[in-house]
């Protein structure tokens, strides 16, 4: 019962209670009552009108909220989408990242296990961004990898992969080849469109790359070990000079291990003292005599026997161990000299090669003068060799410590003279001694008129500038009467002495000692 049916028995009951039973009084009663229903009626009517509307408001309400409850579901999703993107692609270039070319490359694992077909891996790296990066700014250096990664895309199918690593580093994933050739073609293509002028920033910026190839599943079966052989065989491609490719080859991985086997040894010889020097006479033609020693290091090596140079130096010098170890070399060198001296014998000059890195570490200078001092060799019986690489680096910083050098009396040689760069300007700016003509030419000048001819050049030029020349790796009585003939008054080589240990020179050189008797 609603509360006005209840209001309707109590109107009614009231009536009948108080004894009012007069005609008036039932026919006043009767359309008091009537007024009463249509007021009731009117009331119960607004009430549910009310409640339509409070309904109807409701409803619609509810209209808004699925609405705005779907729109933000679909915002959520965009969200979620966007979120999965930016995990799965790189930001600067919007490439696949890493995360998602490994997923491409399980996937491309388990087709081609399948249909049993062979896809590529390809690892490029960028020659010289750094240098791009550190002179021209990050933000040329950004729109580079943009303009790369564009290149990139535009080389390959819809169905292959190209992903950035990060960095200057890209990977690529070529599915579906038929022959390993094939990868070749598309990488050549690649190295191309790499190598067009980017235009950035109002300059045409040039960059090339260089590019590893592992094959599934000849290289590898899982992702990791396909992309570090692409990884291993792109090092190959960089020292090959870049702007090429290379596949892998295994005998790479076994170089790398043998490598990474010996720099670890490295770090041990210097503390085990396995390294030793030998020394190789340099020769006055005319005379015969010595009229100078160079000092060549060895590497006594525990399990390999004596080690030359070619097998450690350029370990040494990418892992930063040329440092001490360069240290170690000179200060036994200038010992040694001191101590021939000091065994009364004439003094000669002792030729120290030095690296690059040597050469610049901001301690060179200071850590040369506490040797000298340290043992007691006058600064003019040493002689530096340094490379034409070294001498190109027109540092502000080459200029001083070279002018320093000269102005203490340290003499200076440029070594492998003519194998490095074509500019001669550093042969005017440096305070240079010695040109030290590369075994190359002297190893070919008397059978190749044009080695001949640059030999005869390198030598008047060395003389007309003042420097001494020696031509170095002279093997044979031909060779030794050719360079004799071109004015030539310098040579070091197998024909009149190897390298050798230090006890075993002492005969010669002894006064009046001469090398001259070989010669005939
Ligand atoms: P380099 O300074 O040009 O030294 C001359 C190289 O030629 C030596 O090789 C020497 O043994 C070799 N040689 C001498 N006469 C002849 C010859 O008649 N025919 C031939 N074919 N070769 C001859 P080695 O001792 O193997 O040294 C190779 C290079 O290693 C050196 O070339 C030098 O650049 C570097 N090196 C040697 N010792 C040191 C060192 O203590 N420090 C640094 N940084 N580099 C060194
Ligand atoms: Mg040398
Ligand atoms: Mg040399």
């Amino acid at each position: 019962m609603s509360s006005n049916d209840k209001d309707d028995a109590s109107h009614s009951g009231t009536g009948d209670q108080a004894g009012d039973s007069s005609d008036h009084a039932v026919g006043k009663g009767r359309a008091g009552t009537r007024e009463n229903d249509i007021r009731n009626t009117e009331a119960v009517k607004s009430t549910i009108a009310d409640q339509m509307s409070r309904l109807q408001q409701a409803n619609a309400n509810l209209v808004v909220a699925t609405i705005e409850a779907r729109k933000l579901a679909e915002q959520v999703q965009m969200a979620k989408g966007e979120l999965d993107h930016l995990a799965h692609h790189d930001t600067l270039t919007g490439l696949p990242n890493r995360i998602l070319l490994n997923d491409r490359l399980a996937q491309a694992i388990a087709l081609a296990q399948r249909s049993g077909k062979q896809f590529a891996v390809l690892f490029m790296d960028l020659d010289g961004f750094k240098h791009i990066n550190d002179s021209l700014g990050h933000s040329v250096g950004d729109q580079l990898l943009q303009s790369v990664g564009k290149r990139l895309l535009g080389c390959v199918r819809q169905s292959d992969t190209i992903s950035r690593q990060g960095g200057d580093e890209f990977v690529a994933l070529l599915t579906d080849i038929n022959h390993p050739e094939d990868t070749a073609l598309a990488v050549q293509k690649m190295l191309a469109a790499i190598a067009l002028p980017h235009h950035i920033d109002q300059q045409d910026l040039h960059i090339s790359a260089s590019i590893g190839i592992s094959i599934y599943p000849d290289d590898g079966m899982d992702t990791e070990t396909l992309i570090k052989h692409a990884d291993t065989a792109m090092y190959q491609a960089k020292s090959k000079g870049g702007t090429t490719y290379a596949f892998f080859e295994q005998e790479m991985t076994d170089r790398a291990i043998e490598r990474q086997s010996t720099e670890a040894s490295l770090r041990l010889a210097l503390e085990r003292r396995e390294f030793v020097l030998h020394y190789q006479p340099l020769i006055d033609l005319h005379s015969g005599t010595i009229v100078g020693i160079e000092a060549l290091v060895r590497w006594r090596h525990p399990q390999r026997g004596l080690l030359a140079p070619a097998d450690f130096v350029p370990i040494a010098e990418d892992s930063g161990l040329i440092l001490p170890l360069g240290r170690w070399v000179l200060r036994e060198a200038c010992c040694q000299a001191q101590a021939w001296q000091d065994m009364g014998l004439p003094p000669v000059t002792i030729a120290v090669n030095t690296s690059a890195l040597e050469f610049r570490a901001k301690d060179f200078l200071v850590s040369l003068c506490g040797i000298l001092e340290e043992t007691r060799l006058q600064p003019r019986y040493l002689e530096l060799e340094l490379t034409e690489s070294v001498l190109m680096q027109d540092a502000s910083s080459t200029h001083s410590v070279l002018h320093a050098l000269s102005a203490m009396g340290v003499h200076l040689a440029v070594d492998d003279f003519g194998t490095g760069y074509s500019s001669l300007s550093y042969l005017r700016r440096f305070p240079i001694d010695t040109l030290k003509i590369d075994c190359s030419f002297i190893n070919s000048m008397t059978d190749n008129a044009n080695d001949a001819s640059l030999v005869s050049a390198m030598i008047s030029m060395g003389k007309s500038l003042k420097q001494r020349v020696i031509a170095e790796g002279v093997e044979t009585a031909q060779q030794a009467a050719f360079l004799l003939d071109q004015q030539c008054d310098e040579g070091q080589g197998f024909f009149f002495a190897h390298p050798m240990a230090a006890k075993a020179l002492i005969p010669m050189l002894q006064p009046g000692f001469s090398v001259k008797p070989y010669l005939h």
